[in-house]
Protein backbone atom coordinates (compact mmCIF):
# COMPACT_ATOMS: atom_id res chain seq x y z
CA UNK A 1 0.00 0.00 0.00
CA UNK A 2 1.48 3.64 -0.73
CA UNK A 3 -0.14 6.79 0.47
CA UNK A 4 -1.54 9.24 -2.49
CA UNK A 5 0.69 12.08 -2.69
CA UNK A 6 -1.93 13.87 -4.05
CA UNK A 7 -5.11 13.22 -1.56
CA UNK A 8 -3.06 11.54 1.19
CA UNK A 9 -5.52 8.47 0.86
CA UNK A 10 -4.19 5.02 0.87
CA UNK A 11 -3.78 3.12 -2.68
CA UNK A 12 -2.53 -0.01 -4.29
CA UNK A 13 -0.86 2.06 -7.00
CA UNK A 14 1.87 5.47 -6.49
CA UNK A 15 -0.60 7.58 -6.86
CA UNK A 16 -4.58 6.61 -6.32
CA UNK A 17 -6.60 6.37 -9.34
CA UNK A 18 -8.86 9.66 -8.84
CA UNK A 19 -5.88 11.45 -8.78
CA UNK A 20 -4.17 9.79 -11.74
CA UNK A 21 -7.60 10.78 -13.37
CA UNK A 22 -6.49 14.82 -12.67
CA UNK A 23 -2.64 14.08 -13.83
CA UNK A 24 -4.57 12.21 -16.89
CA UNK A 25 -6.40 15.94 -17.34
CA UNK A 26 -3.62 17.76 -16.89
CA UNK A 27 -1.26 15.74 -19.37
CA UNK A 28 -4.24 16.48 -22.11
CA UNK A 29 -5.01 19.91 -20.84
CA UNK A 30 -2.09 21.43 -18.98
CA UNK A 31 -1.68 21.95 -15.51
CA UNK A 32 -2.25 25.17 -15.78
CA UNK A 33 -6.14 25.21 -17.75
CA UNK A 34 -6.74 21.95 -15.36
CA UNK A 35 -6.30 24.68 -12.41
CA UNK A 36 -8.12 27.66 -14.25
CA UNK A 37 -11.48 25.36 -14.57
CA UNK A 38 -11.71 24.19 -11.02
CA UNK A 39 -10.86 27.91 -9.99
CA UNK A 40 -13.99 29.51 -11.88
CA UNK A 41 -15.76 26.44 -10.87
CA UNK A 42 -15.09 26.28 -7.17
CA UNK A 43 -15.23 30.37 -6.64
CA UNK A 44 -18.29 30.24 -8.67
CA UNK A 45 -20.06 27.48 -6.22
CA UNK A 46 -18.64 29.53 -3.68
CA UNK A 47 -20.41 32.79 -4.83
CA UNK A 48 -23.41 31.00 -5.27
CA UNK A 49 -23.16 29.62 -1.35
CA UNK A 50 -22.94 32.96 -0.57
CA UNK A 51 -25.55 34.32 -2.23
CA UNK A 52 -28.05 31.89 -0.58
CA UNK A 53 -26.74 32.66 2.72
CA UNK A 54 -27.28 37.01 2.04
CA UNK A 55 -31.20 35.51 0.89
CA UNK A 56 -31.51 33.63 3.76
CA UNK A 57 -29.89 36.13 6.30
CA UNK A 58 -32.49 38.97 4.46
CA UNK A 59 -35.27 36.80 5.00
CA UNK A 60 -34.37 36.21 8.89
CA UNK A 61 -34.77 40.55 8.78
CA UNK A 62 -37.30 41.00 7.01
CA UNK A 63 -39.59 38.37 9.29
CA UNK A 64 -37.78 40.30 12.22
CA UNK A 65 -38.73 43.75 10.96
CA UNK A 66 -42.27 42.60 10.27
CA UNK A 67 -42.70 41.23 14.12
CA UNK A 68 -41.43 44.59 15.51
CA UNK A 69 -43.60 46.23 13.23
CA UNK A 70 -46.90 44.33 14.10
CA UNK A 71 -45.92 45.22 17.96
CA UNK A 72 -45.49 48.46 17.64
CA UNK A 73 -49.08 48.78 16.35
CA UNK A 74 -50.20 46.94 19.28
CA UNK A 75 -48.72 49.10 22.01
CA UNK A 76 -50.34 52.24 20.08
CA UNK A 77 -53.67 50.38 20.19
ZN1 LIG B 1 -5.18 10.58 -4.64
Amino acid sequence: MFCCPLCEQYTIYSVCSDCRKIRHYMSIYSKERVITILDNILSRTEDKQENKIVHEIKEDIEAKKYNLRNKDKEIKK
